[in-house]
């Protein structure tokens, strides 16, 4: 469940907003003043702020500005005025959203729900995503080092792993069974070619519909070997 903070002066604003909230699934916590609010902010963990400009103990400024210095966290900032709003944005000081009093619970509503969206959609584009080749139906997830076909997990050894990455990741180009040799076993190719070969066909009984005719792997007769896309 989303955690929201409200941080609010006013009892009976602070109480509609947080009933509005839990009716959509939020779990919410109130603090009635800037400078405990600040605190409730940086110690918990909370997926959103809401933060009204005029407060005991600190004002919503320097609330958020604070906030900013140590946690992404959306902030969106209450105000009764809109001249605020053209200050706060003046300031520079990092709040995600304003919204000016009075405002119906429900339009809250729908701006936390958009900013937690947006917000979740930040994160989750900060990660890291595993490196993948994809061509067609086969799918080479390098960094996992595994090969789905249609969906379907294969299980490759390490060298037909490698050769069928390096042949994806160079399409369109024919690779002499030398140059192949030498590029996944490292090291010269003196007499044991055949090992390509063997290799070429254990990962078409794999990746290939109809190994006779390969979609992935061409067979550049008197050559070597071609990937198609
Ligand atoms: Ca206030």
């Amino acid at each position: 469940m989303s955690k929201i903070l409200i941080v609010e002066d006013e009892e009976a604003i602070a109480d509609l907003e947080k009933d509005y909230l839990e009716l959509s699934d939020f779990e919410v916590t109130i603090e009635n003043r800037g400078d405990t609010g600040l605190q409730t902010a940086l110690s918990g963990d909370f997926d959103l702020v809401i933060l009204d400009l005029m407060l005991p103990g600190m004002d919503g400024f320097e609330v958020c500005r604070h906030i900013r210095e140590k946690k992404d966290v959306p902030v969106l900032m209450v105000s009764a005025k809109k001249d605020d709003i053209d200050k706060i944005r003046g300031l520079g000081l990092g709040a995600d959203d304003y919204i000016t009093k009075p405002f119906s619970p429900s339009e809250l509503v729908a701006r936390v729900k958009a900013h937690m969206a947006r917000y979740s959609r930040l994160v989750g584009s900060g990660q890291k995503q595993n490196d993948m080749v994809e061509i067609r139906g086969l799918k080479i997830d390098k960094t996992a080092r595994r090969v789905y076909v249609d969906g379907v997990e294969k299980n490759f050894t390490t060298k037909e792993f490698d050769l069928l990455t390096f042949l994806a990741e160079n399409p369109n180009h024919v690779f002499t069974k030398e140059e192949l040799f030498r590029k996944i076993w490292n090291m010269d190719s003196i007499g044991d070619i055949a090992t390509v070969t063997v290799h070429i066909k254990k990962i078409r009984e794999k990746i290939e519909f109809d190994t006779s005719n390969p979609q992935y792997i061409e067979t550049i007769w008197g050559v070597g070997y071609r990937f198609k896309v």
